[in-house]
């Protein structure tokens, strides 16, 4: 389920082609945060690395919940996000 107020880091995918990378939260600590496909769900560790499709990895991180604009407000990702 992909709710308006979900962070969105890119309008398209590098690897599928389809799916918008999403912000998501790692519940390894709070406020942690990778990027996530909501279609194929490759993550990169960064904004800056979800550029670069040899930098996507899978399984790596742990998925806790989707973040929200809330969740980046006064973040240093906020910078990255296109629909705040
Ligand atoms: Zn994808």
């Amino acid at each position: 389920m992909i709710n308006e107020s979900h962070a969105v880091i890119r309008e398209k995918c590098p690897v599928c082609g389809q799916g918008r990378l999403l912000l998501a939260v790692t519940n390894s600590r709070p406020n942690n945060f990778f990027i996530l496909c909501e279609d194929c769900e490759s993550e990169w560790n960064s904004a800056e690395d979800a550029a670069y499709i040899e930098m996507a990895t899978r399984d790596k991180h742990r998925f806790l919940r989707f973040a929200t604009l809330e969740d980046i407000g006064g973040q240093p990702y906020e910078q990255f996000v296109l629909n705040k």
